[in-house]
């Protein structure tokens, strides 16, 4: 049958696919769908592990929209192991602290320097521009091994001996490749989540993220700065080894994006942030434009793999960004994944093993994110409340 344009095969065939002893990863092949941020760093980890490794993109070149990415300890820890750290410390900042202010008055909520959670990880906490971050990933990626295929859009996914057979349309042409296991890092909307049957959908939150990378002023902080305010917030952080900001403004808005990104009107972010405080106002006037990103999650999933077949990353638990973790998670699934076929060899009982580890701790996270949303938004007594418990209990109360 078909679901969504992709073929779906019928549950003896896929049986059969489900059935089949562990497999050395030494003379095994995967099929990464998707080379985004989680996509290529599993091409690495299992590239470590003496897979055979083809990644399908769809877009015709690996690039990421302007924007930053905050990357915590949890994730930093596993670059490191990979021997990535280097390369991405030169284009990342090393920001001293998180500073919670209320955003219309500026009053300051919280002021935690980053140094003892680093050091409790013995891994950084860095922000870095995505397309930065993406370009580290995939030099390594290329290095190690990997088939990176460009302008290459999954189409369809069977069972075919004990493994899998994709296709793809390559341009004007359809390609097939089989392969041992397939890893679906395919974004929130994800195709070869469908094609597990799951029936879910992205939720949109209501909410809007508009995004500039700000340059740099010299009263720029070397923070991690989070505004809260009523219906809005906002975050800001040094990119680019110190010589940008990046900006992430989150209003409401009912109508959905259709599109991942488009174009952000930045006469609506400046009318959203029109009470705010003077400091908040000045740093948005400076904004050159705004890309504006619809905010979409999934609700924790019954199960993320079938047989030869497993999700990673978004496509497996896209979560709201209010604990900065969905890159972060992408990475630490990469690093399980390997690390439980390294330890069980190839098999469908070794992806149900991946997916037993990581779908408590990514549903606890997604469900925390969407937590976030409604303390980060409080209007009236409940942002008192909520400024009043911060101050006298740290930012705690809005981590996961
Ligand atoms: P994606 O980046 O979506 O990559 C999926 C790839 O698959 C894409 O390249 C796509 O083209 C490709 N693809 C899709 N379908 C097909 C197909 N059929 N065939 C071939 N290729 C296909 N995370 C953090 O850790 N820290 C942060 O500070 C942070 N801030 C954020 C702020 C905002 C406003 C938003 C929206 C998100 C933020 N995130 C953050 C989350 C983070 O961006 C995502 O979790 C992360 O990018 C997910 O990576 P991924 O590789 O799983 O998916």
């Amino acid at each position: 049958g078909k679901a969504g344009g992709l073929t779906v095969s019928d549950p003896a065939s896929q049986a059969a696919a489900a059935s089949g002893a562990a497999r050395d990863p030494a003379s095994s092949s995967a099929l990464i769908v998707g080379a985004g941020i989680g996509g290529l760093a599993a091409g690495i980890t299992l590239r470590r592990l003496g897979l055979k490794v083809s990644i399908w993109e769809q877009a015709e070149a690996l690039a990421e929209v302007g924007a930053g990415l905050q990357l915590s300890p949890n994730a930093t820890r596993y670059l490191r192991d990979l021997g990535l750290l280097d390369a991405i410390e030169k284009v990342a900042v090393v920001p001293r602290a998180l500073d919670v202010r209320d955003g219309r008055t500026f009053d300051s909520l919280a002021h935690c320097e980053y140094g003892p959670e680093a050091a409790r990880h013995g891994a950084p906490f860095l922000v870095i521009h995505r397309a930065d971050l993406l370009d580290v990933l995939a030099a390594a990626a290329r290095d190690a091994g990997c088939d990176i295929r460009l302008n290459t859009r999954l189409q369809s996914l069977e069972p075919h001996g004990t493994g899998m057979r994709a296709v793809a349309a390559e341009g004007d042409s359809l390609i097939a490749q089989e392969a041992d296991v397939v890893i679906g890092a395919d974004g929130v909307r994800s195709v070869v989540r469908e094609h597990l049957g799951l029936g879910v959908r992205p939720v949109f939150a209501r909410r809007v993220a508009y995004r500039a990378t700000i340059p740099l002023r010299s009263d720029t902080s070397p923070d991690v700065r989070l505004f809260l305010g009523p219906d809005a917030h906002l975050v800001t952080y040094p990119v680019k080894a110190g010589t940008a900001v990046n900006v992430v403004a989150i209003v409401r808005q009912d109508k959905p994006v259709s599109r991942w990104s488009e174009p952000g009107d930045a006469s609506k972010v400046h009318k959203a942030f029109a009470g705010w405080a003077p400091e908040v106002r000045a740093l948005l006037e400076d904004a050159p434009a705004f890309l504006c990103w619809g905010l979409y999650d999934l609700d924790p999933l019954p199960r993320w793999s079938q047989g030869r077949v497993t999700l990673l990353g978004d496509a497996a638990h896209a979560m709201l960004p209010f604990l900065a973790q969905g890159a972060a998670q992408a990475i630490e699934d990469a690093a399980v994944l390997a690390q439980v076929l390294g330890r069980e060899g190839i098999s469908p009982d070794a992806l149900s093993q991946y997916e037993a580890i990581r779908r408590p701790r990514t549903a606890r996270i997604q469900l925390g994110a969407r937590r976030n949303a409604g303390i980060y938004h409080m209007k009236g007594l409940g942002r008192f409340a909520r400024n009043m418990v911060i101050k006298a209990t740290g930012p705690s109360l809005l981590s996961r």
